[in-house]
């Protein structure tokens, strides 16, 4: 098991400890760990007050002091320290009206979501288990801490957060849980739609999502979740791990009748783009899939989008779309014409706009547009050298 993270960050907590506070690795580092799986960050949990830590740490940053957390930068490493926290009433089923800070750790784990995400580890890896979470990692199961309908009931993003778990571990929902998740799934419609998104990004790109997707449509999920509840999810196949930008891109390519606007997800408009250039790779690839256009395609979205979309054969041609024939269309192929691009933008171009209007001496207008479209094809299929004296024969000729 890999402990190195861990003895990084266990000078923190012994200073914290040094001040005569208790403080404890918490949270998904520790059930990492108990897996054998990678450890990516790692969270500290502690009776001392957010004010406390801030004394004891030369280099501190309040991310999220209201709440407890304040990050500690160590060794050019940011790790958050949160305070031991109980928390009051939920009403809106999302968030607790008011967080308490409280000395006792059992007071804090109690409020997390599931077991195995309850165990606190102190610096010699010796755990402080509650309910048993160390044994629910071991059977492969997720259980939440205390009765499952109050903790939904509370806080719906956990409904998500144990699918999201599922397809990342490969665990099983026990049966309680389960049925919980199915009463209280429509509470889910109060969740913002920006913390829906960051659980349902992990989900899908978790490794046993095909056997959580159809959990999802059991639960009538989407019903409740903005943009997808426009669409019919039930005709919709995810068969491996998938980034949402595609499934979205393939919901929109195989439903156009469904309207929605990407904008209710509140996503970037980086990952917006995304979902369109898949669309349009999809659109072009149906109507003509010859080595011609193929070029262009290359030249147009780059290799990584291609060639993930040639990864995710299966689930494309469970949603019907056709990335064309094999033969044409393959990895292989793909990285050969890459690699075979004369330009791979259109300023490589040997030639510009204001060298064009000057040459036939023509007033601009979207003619000029399609004009250098038009060279820019002719250059990448090979038929006009990349040079100005050529272009601009081809240019003369093709007014
Ligand atoms: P990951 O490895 O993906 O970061 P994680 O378990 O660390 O998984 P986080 O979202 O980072 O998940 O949350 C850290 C910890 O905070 C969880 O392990 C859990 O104990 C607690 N937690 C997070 N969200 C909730 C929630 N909605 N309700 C109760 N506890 C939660
Ligand atoms: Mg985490």
């Amino acid at each position: 098991m890999n402990k190195d993270l861990f003895l990084k960050a266990a000078p923190i907590l012994n200073q914290i400890q040094a001040h005569g506070f208790e403080a404890y690795y918490i949270g998904g580092s520790v059930r990492d760990y108990l897996m054998d799986r990678p450890i990516h960050d790692i969270d500290i949990t502690t009776s001392a007050s957010p004010d406390e830590i801030e004394t004891i740490f030369e280099h501190t940053i309040p991310i999220g002091k209201e709440h407890g957390t304040i990050n500690v930068v160590y060794q050019n490493e940011n790790y958050e320290v949160t305070t031991y926290r109980a928390e009051g009433e939920y009403k809106d089923h999302r968030r607790p009206d008011e967080v308490f800070f409280v000395r006792d750790l059992y007071k804090d784990v109690e409020r997390r979501d599931f077991t195995m995400n309850a165990i606190a580890m102190d610096t010699d890896f010796k755990i402080r288990d509650y309910f048993g979470g160390y044994e629910d990692i071991k059977q492969k199961r997720i259980v939440t801490v205390g009765p499952a309908e109050e903790r939904f009931t509370e806080d719906a993003l956990r409904i998500l957060r144990g699918l999201r778990f599922k397809s990342q571990l490969g665990f099983d929902i026990e049966a309680r849980t389960f049925k919980a998740m199915q009463h209280r799934v429509a509470d889910t419609a109060y969740l913002s739609i920006e913390r829906i998104i960051v659980e349902l990004t992990k989900l899908l790109e978790g490794k046993d999502v095909a056997h959580v997707y159809p959990l999802m449509l059991d639960l009538h999920f989407f019903d409740y979740v903005p943009f997808f509840k426009n669409y019919k999810m039930s005709q919709i196949k995810i068969c491996e791990p998938i980034s949402l930008e595609l499934m979205l891109a393939v919901m929109m390519y195989q439903q156009p009748e469904s309207h929605g606007t990407l904008k209710a997800l509140k996503i970037s408009n980086e990952m917006k783009k995304s979902v369109q250039i898949y669309c349009d790779i999809f659109e072009k690839l149906e109507t003509h899939s010859d080595k011609r256009s193929l070029r262009l395609l290359v030249y147009d979205y780059g290799l990584p989008k291609l060639s993930y979309l040639l990864s995710m054969q299966e689930t494309l041609n469970a949603n019907q779309i056709a990335l064309g024939h094999p033969l044409i269309m393959n990895q292989a192929t793909i990285k050969e014409i890459y690699n075979d691009l004369v330009i791979s933008k259109r300023s490589d171009i040997a030639i510009n706009g204001k060298i064009i209007l000057e040459t036939l001496n023509r007033k601009g207008g979207p003619w000029l547009k399609e004009m250098l479209r038009d060279i820019e094809c002719a250059i990448i299929n090979h038929e006009l050298q990349n040079e100005q004296s050529e272009i601009i024969n081809w240019v003369k000729a093709n007014v």
